[in-house]
């Protein structure tokens, strides 16, 4: 189960805190060395877990625990409004485009989930807005890719615009548009391809279709099992694209929390939806506040 070791680890941390009247400085940092250790054992970012618990310290040394007649609810509290600000606070909704049609180019490294996402994003549209969405497939290095878009698209009834894996993914996306402006699908979502690890010859390619496309929303689509890796390639991603959104996927796997926990810190960018399985209706929207409550269980 998700964050699993984390939960156990810091509702222990609480536990102990349980039941103590008032609580000195030192009950206070003995618990900050708990929350830190739990905190690095879930693989999130250094520098994500150090300003995290001088926030917490301070605000747990402060008036609002040491004058309360519930110390350790406080501090438990405390934890929780933090946890929920570092993973953004509230929802955010997908950016659209005042006219149609609503482009979304999801990208990250192969494996990631990106054309599955691509698929869910496609289903959670149509359900919620009814919406009339065209996939086009940009991913032309992983043969599989188009295959795959494709029977998504059927599976969905979505149209799909592919030319095979033989031209070139720019081209590809510029008729996909046109196809689009034809048929007036309210939102085009473009698959593109991934890499094993970043490299320069790809995020070329990805800026090309960004200046083409020029899309309203771009979503790294991260896997949460490879923790705070996971924060490092979305900053990578980021940098070269200025993304709008995160998509957290495999949260239903046992994910340590790393990625969940870094990624809205040490990017800046909103997390936006979270992947909780393979099938197509696994896709909710990110509330940080739930998630935060998920975790401290
Ligand atoms: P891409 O290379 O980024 O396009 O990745 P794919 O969409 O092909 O996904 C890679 C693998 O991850 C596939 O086996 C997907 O079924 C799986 N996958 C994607 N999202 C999720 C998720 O949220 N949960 C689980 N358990 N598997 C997922």
């Amino acid at each position: 189960m998700a964050f699993e070791g984390l939960s156990e680890r810091l509702q222990k941390v609480f536990s102990a805190l349980k039941g103590k009247g008032k609580l000195s400085d030192e009950d206070i940092r003995k618990v900050m060395r708990e929350v830190r250790m739990a905190l690095l054992e879930a693989d999130v970012n250094f520098d994500v877990v150090k300003k995290f618990v001088k926030t917490v310290r301070e605000r747990a040394l402060g008036a609002e625990v040491m004058e309360s007649l519930t110390p350790s609810q406080q501090v438990i509290k405390i934890v929780d409004e933090e946890l929920t600000k570092l993973m953004g606070q509230e929802a955010v909704p997908l950016n659209k485009s005042p006219h149609i049609p609503t482009i979304i180019m999801m990208v990250g490294l192969q494996g990631a989930g990106k054309t599955t996402t691509a698929g869910k994003l496609a289903n959670y549209l149509k359900d919620k807005e009814k919406a009339r969405p065209l996939f086009i497939a940009g991913d032309v290095y992983r043969p599989a890719a188009v295959e795959q878009l494709k029977t998504i698209g059927q599976q969905l009834d979505v149209p799909v615009y592919d030319e095979g894996t033989e031209h070139n993914p720019v081209d590809i996306v510029r008729n996909g548009l046109k196809v689009a402006d034809e048929n007036k699908n309210d939102y085009v979502i473009i698959d593109t391809a991934g890499r094993l690890e970043i490299d320069q010859q790809l995020m070329d390619e990805l800026t090309k279709i960004k200046a083409l496309a020029e899309p309203n929303e771009i979503l790294f689509v991260a896997d949460s099992m490879t923790g705070q890796v996971a924060a490092k390639v979305a900053q990578g991603f980021d940098q070269q694209l200025d993304i709008t959104g995160v998509v957290l996927t495999k949260l239903d796997g046992d994910t340590r929390g790393g990625a969940a926990l870094s990624i809205r810190s040490v990017t800046g960018k909103p997390i936006k939806f979270i992947g909780q399985g393979e099938k197509l209706d696994q896709l909710d929207v990110f509330h940080p506040d739930r998630m935060a409550n998920r975790i401290l269980g």
